[in-house]
């Protein structure tokens, strides 16, 4: 309890502070669930099998590769418990991405369901690196063990003894790679325990600006969507573990399945990224949210239009962070984010934001800058690559998001990704404002705006358009455009709205993947110049 209050220090102490909710549930997975108790035993388990079997020493890494099974969890903790450093790689990864991060992380393990023993077998092989597989099925795989078949949980046991201190490595969890290729962001412990205890302070202010006392109220029931590998759902499983609250889990998105565990297990918070988020809420539209109180999104730009649509009695939050920053660094609630809801809200009490010109001076509220963050949950830097680190990180600690943002009465807003803004003729336009303008269009199910080279102007605005089913048949390119210029200058009306059947290509925390998008767009636009 002591731990607790002064906050903790290292991931194991967070965790270590978990075990004493006992009794209450803490993973309802589909299969399975799990009680604090339950799990901390499994998780100390699995980390003496660790150190005592394997012969794995502090510093050591251990890739988590699994869909969001209840047993994700078990590894990643039972790796802090070890000491060793956790690396959860993305569960959509192929072979081939596998091994990029395999070869460049060189882990001591591998903790894989059985759906990804196959896109790693090659490659432990060769490595002579051993591994456990849950999940799986039939027989085991040569050199990895079936969790499964592991000797039961002895609770009398603690977790292995072993030092951790708050400068040690926790966790290299690589970027998404929207913008090049994945760089694994190395934090530490005390940057972990620091994200850990963030949600706690999103929860404190909140509640504040609602003028209520923070830490009352029974604890939440979080269906987290969040894919595990990526730091959103870190902030949510950290703010449900903090509070002793319990984890409703799916192995797959499904919004009428969502509906449908939401009434089952009196579910309270949902996390998610903003396009589950939609596909939740018009699935609900007939029969409301349940027990939902809260709808909280993030890991890419909410559209303004998603606040407004979420029925009374529930709190749309938006949170804001990259992995970078080990997770949601900022967060806009309640009543603020209604009357912004273009907003990422506020900064953490541990966390410090400038919007920043060129030359990196800070720039005065309401002009347009790149942000940057400083503060506790920050990684220490990119995995084995000191020139990344250095161009991303000032001396003095700032990290530079590549985003660029702007301050209104303390609240951020993020205006656009340095590198998706277009110069059109000299004049800069945000995507992400002519993508809100599209979204406002009844018809509009998906929009995507991008630069595309101009022999004059530099670039000019592109856009990609999904319609929804049942769209007027007269909404197409003139009518939309027309939308755009109803709302915007006409130097940010898209020269080219080109409309599109499938769904656009998005990555596992639903950013759109443009650099995907570019050249087919590019093409298109070049045959009808
Ligand atoms: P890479 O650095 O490899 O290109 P990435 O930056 O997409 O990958 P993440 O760390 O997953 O990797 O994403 C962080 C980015 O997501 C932020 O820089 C920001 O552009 C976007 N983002 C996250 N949350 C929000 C939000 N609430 N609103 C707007 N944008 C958001």
């Amino acid at each position: 309890r002591a731990v607790y209050a002064q906050g903790p220090r290292t991931l194991r102490e967070f965790v270590e502070v978990t075990w004493g909710y006992g009794e209450r549930p803490f993973l309802v997975g589909e299969h399975r669930a799990y009680t604090y108790r339950e799990f901390f035993a499994v998780a100390c388990a699995l980390a003496r099998r660790f150190t005592e079997v394997y012969g794995l020493r502090p510093g050591d890494r251990a890739v988590i590769a699994m869909r969001n099974h209840p047993e994700w969890q078990i590894a990643f903790w039972a790796a802090q418990l070890a000491g060793l450093v956790a690396v959860p790689l993305n569960a959509w990864w192929t072979e081939d991405e596998f091994a990029y991060a395999l070869d460049d992380c060189r882990p001591r393990v591998l903790l894989v369901d059985g759906e990804r023993v196959g896109r790693v077998r090659d490659w432990a092989r060769k490595a002579g690196v051993p591994g456990v597989v849950f999940h799986g099925d039939g027989e085991a795989e040569e050199g990895f063990e079936r969790y499964e078949d592991l000797p039961a949980a002895d609770p009398a046991l603690g977790p292995p003894d072993v030092d951790v201190r708050p400068e040690d490595d926790a966790t290299i969890i690589y970027t998404s790679g929207t913008t090049g290729r994945p760089k694994g962001a190395v934090a530490t412990h005390l940057a972990q325990a620091g994200a850990a205890m963030n949600p706690r302070f999103h929860a404190a202010v909140a509640a504040l600006e609602r003028g209520e006392i923070p830490g009352q109220g029974p604890a939440p029931v979080s269906l987290t969507t969040f894919p595990f590998f990526h730091v959103a759902a870190f902030t949510s499983f950290y703010a449900v573990m903090a509070a002793g609250g319990t984890l409703v889990l799916m192995r797959k998105w499904d919004a009428a399945k969502a509906l449908e565990l939401i009434d089952r297990h009196g579910v309270t918070h949902y996390a998610g990224v903003p396009t589950t988020a939609l596909q939740l809420l018009d699935a609900a539209q007939d029969t409301g949210l349940g027990t939902l109180t809260h709808l909280s999104t993030g890991g890419a730009a909410a559209p303004p239009g998603l606040v407004a649509r979420c029925p009374q009695g529930v709190e749309a939050r938006n949170g804001y962070g990259l992995t970078e920053t080990s997770g949601g660094v900022l967060a806009a609630f309640g009543e603020a984010y209604r009357a912004f809801p273009g907003s990422v809200g506020r900064p953490t009490p541990v966390t410090e934001v400038r919007v920043a010109a060129p030359d990196g001076r800070a720039l005065p509220e309401g002009e347009v800058g790149e942000l940057w963050l400083r503060g506790q949950s920050l990684c220490r830097g990119y995995w084995e690559d000191p020139e990344a680190t250095a161009a991303a990180f000032t001396p003095d600690g700032w990290f530079r998001t590549g985003d660029l943002a702007t301050v209104r009465e303390g609240r951020v807003s993020v205006v656009d990704r340095l590198k998706d803004m277009v110069i059109r003729g000299g004049e800069n336009v945000y995507c992400v404002e002519v993508e809100a303008a599209l979204h406002d269009h009844p018809d509009v199910a998906d929009a995507a705006v991008l630069g595309v080279p101009h022999p004059v102007l530099g670039e000019e605005v592109a856009a990609v358009v999904r319609l929804r089913a049942g769209a007027r048949a007269g909404t197409g390119a003139d009518e939309l455009r027309a939308h755009v210029a109803r709302r915007l200058a006409a130097f940010k009306v898209p020269a080219h709205v080109l409309v599109q059947d499938g769904p656009l290509p998005r990555n596992a925390t639903g950013k759109v993947l443009k650099r995907e998008l570019r050249e087919d767009v590019q093409a298109r636009v070049t045959r009808t110049r």
